[in-house]
């Protein structure tokens, strides 16, 4: 086998992984284990030199690149057959500024890293609601999470990146700093460069939130979820509140009963004193008495793993998602409808209460569009590896699921895609935010080197 690596090795401090190494065959592995790819060379940066010299050497050498931060793209655009994945997974420095209340998190850091950094000083940001998440793809599509009711959204949060464009140059982007660019990054994902380190904002919040799971059977969805509509337009930005509707898991937390029965779940979370957030989740309590409540002061820390169990490596996945506006009666009768033919005990459809702070973000300030959306919806086929013949079943569920929501549709949440025609990724944005995304695209990226994303094509070429 040829060793495509060599001409990059001198200029390299990390480690270069080729198919006949060991330990290739875990490390092309992503979070989706239904995505299996053949990279030809995975370039595990230590540090931006690494970067700077492996995006140099795939445009000499004219090599198809892929970018992995936290590897959870479930398109699984972390990796490409024949590509070189340009690895940022040991890259996971952090440094948390307590006076400026800033944390700066080198773009291999997940989740995890940015809630147990920031919450040692008892700050935050918001980051996404399973802690395995690269902060990296996370934030350049936005970030929702648990938090961005009361702080905004992930990017909203966002101060300045450290840069390696298409041509290996290094450049900060920030309000003050290429200022277009760093409205690009913003929304418009990996497209313009490869982010080595991010700077955050943070906020005062916790060690202890209120925060935890309501449940309900079933039987008692259409209700929940009109009591949801109601209740999310009046409630306080401190309110982070998750429909979820799935078979109950198999876990600790969930009564032995209830395993495997469907179930309807608002995940609350209450960035602000227990007491007031007691009071701001009355009107949950006004429903019929939940199956499982598990909402009491916990550390947010803990709360922001709530999830990891039910989203594994390795296990496979395929997923759509839709912004909707407010719950109207026909979009919880297909919500409901379509969740009760889940095909798998491992699916799940989460729909995230937008508004708040988030909303009140100029639409043009960021690349981040339909901020005025109520929800995202997101269907999540997730099944087992030993059933990977089953996964039409599986797919075809989801598909079938988001067709049914198309009409009440207010675009797609790039992070939430796994189909990337850029047909489609279009369709995530407005129009101006397009055009000014694709004429940034020509200015930075203008061979479109950055493709392995939810991909914004340089701007057509006017004569
Ligand atoms: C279990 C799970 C839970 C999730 N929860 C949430 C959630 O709560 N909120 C939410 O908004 N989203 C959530 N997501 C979606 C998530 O935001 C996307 O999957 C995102 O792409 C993950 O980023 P990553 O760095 O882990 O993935 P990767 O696959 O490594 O990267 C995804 C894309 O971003 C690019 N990229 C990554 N890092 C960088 C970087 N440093 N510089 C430039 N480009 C980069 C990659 O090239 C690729 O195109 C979740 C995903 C999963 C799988």
């Amino acid at each position: 086998m040829t060793n495509i690596g060599t001409p990059l090795a001198p200029h390299f401090a990390g480690r270069l992984i080729q198919p006949d190494d060991a330990g290739y065959d875990a490390a092309r592995q992503i979070w989706n284990g239904h995505i299996q790819r053949y990279p030809a060379l995975i370039a595990r940066c230590s540090g931006v030199a690494d970067v700077i010299a492996a995006v140099r050497f795939c445009r000499e050498h004219d090599l198809p690149a892929s970018v992995r931060g936290g590897a959870h793209a479930v398109a699984g655009h972390a990796v490409r057959d024949g590509g070189v994945v340009i690895d940022l997974s040991p890259m996971t420095g952090t440094r948390v500024d307590p006076l400026a209340r800033t944390i700066q998190l080198e773009g291999g850091c997940t989740n995890a890293h940015l809630d147990r950094e920031s919450q040692a000083f008892g700050l935050a940001a918001t980051g996404g609601i399973v802690s395995h998440t690269g902060i990296g793809g996370l934030t350049l599509g936005g970030g929702l999470g648990h938090l961005m009711r009361k702080f905004g959204l992930a990017i909203d949060a966002l101060r300045s990146c450290d840069v390696v464009t298409a041509d290996g140059e290094f450049a900060v982007a920030s309000a003050h700093d290429n200022p277009e660019l760093f409205w690009g990054l913003r929304g418009g994902g990996g497209n313009f460069g490869i982010v080595t380190s991010f700077t955050f904002d943070l906020q005062p919040l916790g060690p202890t939130v209120l925060a935890g799971m309501l449940a309900w059977p079933m039987n008692d969805a259409v209700r929940v979820l009109r009591c949801l509509r109601e209740f999310i337009v009046t409630a306080p930005d401190e309110v982070g509140v998750m429909a979820n509707l799935r078979l109950a898991p198999p876990l600790p937390v969930v009564p032995e009963s209830l395993w495997g029965k469907p179930i309807v779940a608002l995940v609350a979370t209450y960035a602000g004193s227990a007491r007031e957030g007691h009071k701001a989740l009355a009107p949950l309590r006004e429903l019929p008495a939940p199956a499982l409540d598990t909402v009491q002061p916990k550390p947010y820390v803990a709360h922001q793993k709530m999830f990891d169990p039910l989203y594994p490596h390795g296990r496979h996945y395929y997923w759509k998602s839709h912004k909707l506006g407010p719950l109207s009666d026909e979009i919880i009768d297909v919500v409901v409808d379509h969740a009760a033919r889940v095909t798998s005990p491992l699916s799940a459809v989460p729909i995230f209460s937008l508004g708040g702070a988030m909303a009140r973000v100029p639409e043009d300030a960021t690349a981040f569009p339909y901020r005025d959306a109520s929800h995202d919806i997101n269907i999540v086929a997730s099944w087992l590896p030993s059933e990977a013949g089953d996964a039409d079943r599986h797919i075809e569920w989801v598909r079938e699921f988001f067709r049914a929501l198309e009409p009440y549709s207010r675009g797609v949440y790039v992070n939430f895609t796994s189909d990337d025609a850029s047909d489609r990724v279009q369709t995530a944005y407005s129009e101006s935010q397009w055009a000014r995304l694709t004429a940034l695209k020509s200015t930075y990226d203008p061979s479109n080197f950055f493709r392995m994303n939810a991909n914004i094509p340089p701007s057509p070429v006017t004569r």
